[in-house]
C-alpha cells in the first residue's frame, strides 16, 4: 500500500486550523439521529486534535442537496448528536468559507470544534472546483479525512483540499486502510471471499477483481443462483438474472485460470412463498429445486463444507448475505457461516473483513460483528475497494 500520513505525523498544532473531512450523514428520524455509528467512528480523530489544542473544523455533506441552500438539509440538524458523542460543545458555522469562517474561527479556543454547513450547498463540492476548493483551504493549516466511506468521489472536500493542503488520514481512516490491505492489498494467503447477496448485476467487477486475488470464492445469496443456472441448473422462481448467465461463465473460466476455487452451494433451502417459516420450506439438493419454488438459503451440509475451507484460509473478506437473512430460517447459513469466521478470528488463525450494508446488518443478527478483525460500514466506498478501484480520496493521501 502507498503510505500516507497519520497523525502521527503531526508536529505542533496548538492553535493551527485543522479542516476535518468526516461522515455525519447520519440517518435522521424525528429531527435526531437514529444511529450514530459514524460519530463515534471520528470521535478519537476528534478528540485527539482537541487534546492538541487545534482549532477543529469538521467538514461533512448530509443528504443531497444538489449545489443548493437547503435548510432541511443543514449540518445544524445534527450538531447536538455531535456534541452528545463527543461530550463537548460544538459551534455551527453557517458557511464553509469567507468572513463567517473566518470570524467563527477567531472565537474558537484551542481546542474547541466547529461544525461548517453541509458542503454540498455549493455546486463546487461536487464538481472538485479547485477555487471552491481554494476557498475552503484558505481557513486552515491542515487537512484530515476520516471520511472512508466518501473516499470513493473525487469532491473538493475529499479530493481538492488533500492536494491543496499538508493532508493526513484521521484515525478511522487509517484503520480503514490498514484493514483493507490486510485483506486484499497485501493478505496471508489463503484468501477466501465470500459475496452473497441479491444479483450479480451490482457485483460483476468485484468478482471479476476477486478471481484475480483469493484462492476460494465462495458465491452465496441470490446471485449464487445465476451461477447455478449458467452450471445447468433450474433454480426455479428463484431470483435469477438468465440473461448474465454468459458472464457468470466467463468468471468461472478466468477463476479456473487463476487457480481461485468457486464454491457454489449443492444443497439449499427453499420455499414456495418469501414469507417467515413458510409451511412449504425444505432443503434439498440444487437439482432437485421444483418449478415453483425458490432458493432463499444455502443448505447446511454446503454451510458445513464452506466452514471446512474457511478453516483452511488466513484471511476472508466478506460482501454479502448468503441468504434472505431478514427473514427466518433464510438466516441459518449466513448466521452459521459468520459464526464460523468470527471463532476463527477469536482463535488467531484468520484475519476476517467484511463490510456491505446489508452485511453490517447480517453480521450484527448473527452476534458475530464485534468478533471479526475488520467490519467496514462505508458502502459505496467498501464495494469499490472490492472491485480493486483507486479510490480518489485514498490516492490523495497518498500522494
Ligand atoms: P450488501 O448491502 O451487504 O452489499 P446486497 O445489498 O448485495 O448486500 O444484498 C443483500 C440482499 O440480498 C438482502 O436483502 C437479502 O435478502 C438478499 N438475498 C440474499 N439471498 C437471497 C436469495 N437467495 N434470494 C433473494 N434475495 C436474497
Ligand atoms: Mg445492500
Amino acid at each position: 500500500m502507498a503510505k500516507f500520513k497519520t497523525l502521527d505525523d503531526l508536529g505542533e498544532v496548538a492553535g493551527k486550523v485543522a479542516l476535518v473531512r468526516v461522515d455525519l450523514n447520519l440517518p435522521m428520524q424525528e429531527g435526531r439521529a437514529s444511529d450514530v455509528t459514524r460519530v463515534e467512528a471520528v470521535r478519537p480523530t476528534i478528540l485527539e486534535l482537541a487534546d492538541k489544542g487545534a482549532k477543529i473544523l469538521l467538514l461533512a455533506h448530509f443528504g443531497r442537496p444538489k449545489g443548493q441552500r437547503n435548510s432541511t438539509m443543514s449540518t445544524s440538524y445534527v450538531q447536538d448528536d455531535v456534541e452528545d458523542v463527543l461530550g463537548k460543545e460544538v459551534m455551527y458555522i453557517s458557511e464553509v468559507s469567507g468572513p463567517v469562517v473566518e470570524q467563527s474561527i477567531g472565537i474558537l479556543r484551542n481546542g474547541d470544534i466547529g461544525l461548517l454547513e453541509n458542503v454540498r450547498f455549493w455546486p463546487g463540492e461536487e464538481a472538485n472546483d479547485p477555487e471552491f476548493a481554494r476557498a475552503i483551504a484558505a481557513h486552515g493549516d491542515f487537512y484530515v479525512n476520516d471520511a472512508f466511506s466518501a473516499a470513493h468521489r473525487a469532491h473538493a472536500s475529499t479530493e481538492g483540499l488533500a492536494r491543496l493542503l499538508p493532508a493526513y488520514a484521521g484515525r478511522a481512516m487509517e484503520a480503514e486502510l490498514k484493514a483493507l490491505d490486510a485483506a486484499l492489498g497485501n493478505p496471508q494467503a489463503p484468501v477466501a471471499a465470500v459475496v452473497g447477496g441479491a444479483k450479480v448485476s451490482t457485483k460483476l467487477d468485484v468478482l471479476e477483481n476477486l478471481v484475480g486475488k483469493v484462492q476460494h470464492l465462495i458465491i452465496g445469496g441470490g446471485m449464487a443462483n445465476t451461477f447455478l443456472a449458467a452450471r445447468g441448473v433450474d433454480v426455479g422462481k428463484s431470483l435469477c438474472e438468465h440473461d448474465l448467465t454468459a458472464t457468470a461463465n466467463r468468471i468461472m473460466d478466468s477463476a479456473d485460470h487463476a487457480g481461485c476455487t468457486v464454491h457454489l452451494p449443492y444443497d439449499v433451502v427453499v420455499a414456495k412463498e418469501f414469507a417467515a417459516n413458510p409451511p412449504s420450506v425444505r432443503i434439498c439438493n440444487v437439482h432437485e429445486v421444483a418449478a415453483d419454488e425458490m432458493i432463499l438459503d444455502v443448505g447446511p451440509q454446503a454451510v458445513e463444507a464452506l466452514a471446512d475451507v474457511l478453516k483452511t484460509c488466513r484471511t476472508l473478506v466478506w460482501n454479502g448475505p448468503m441468504g434472505a437473512f431478514e427473514i427466518e430460517p433464510f438466516d441459518r447459513a449466513t448466521v452459521a457461516l459468520a459464526k464460523t469466521a468470527a471463532a476463527l478470528t477469536e482463535g488467531g488463525s484468520l484475519i476476517s473483513v467484511a463490510g456491505g450494508g446489508d452485511t453490517v446488518a447480517a453480521l450484527a443478527h448473527a452476534g458475530a460483528k464485534d468478533d471479526f478483525t475488520f467490519v467496514s460500514t462505508a458502502g459505496g466506498a467498501f464495494l469499490e475497494w472490492m472491485e480493486g478501484k483507486q479510490l480518489p480520496g485514498v490516492a490523495a493521501l497518498t500522494a
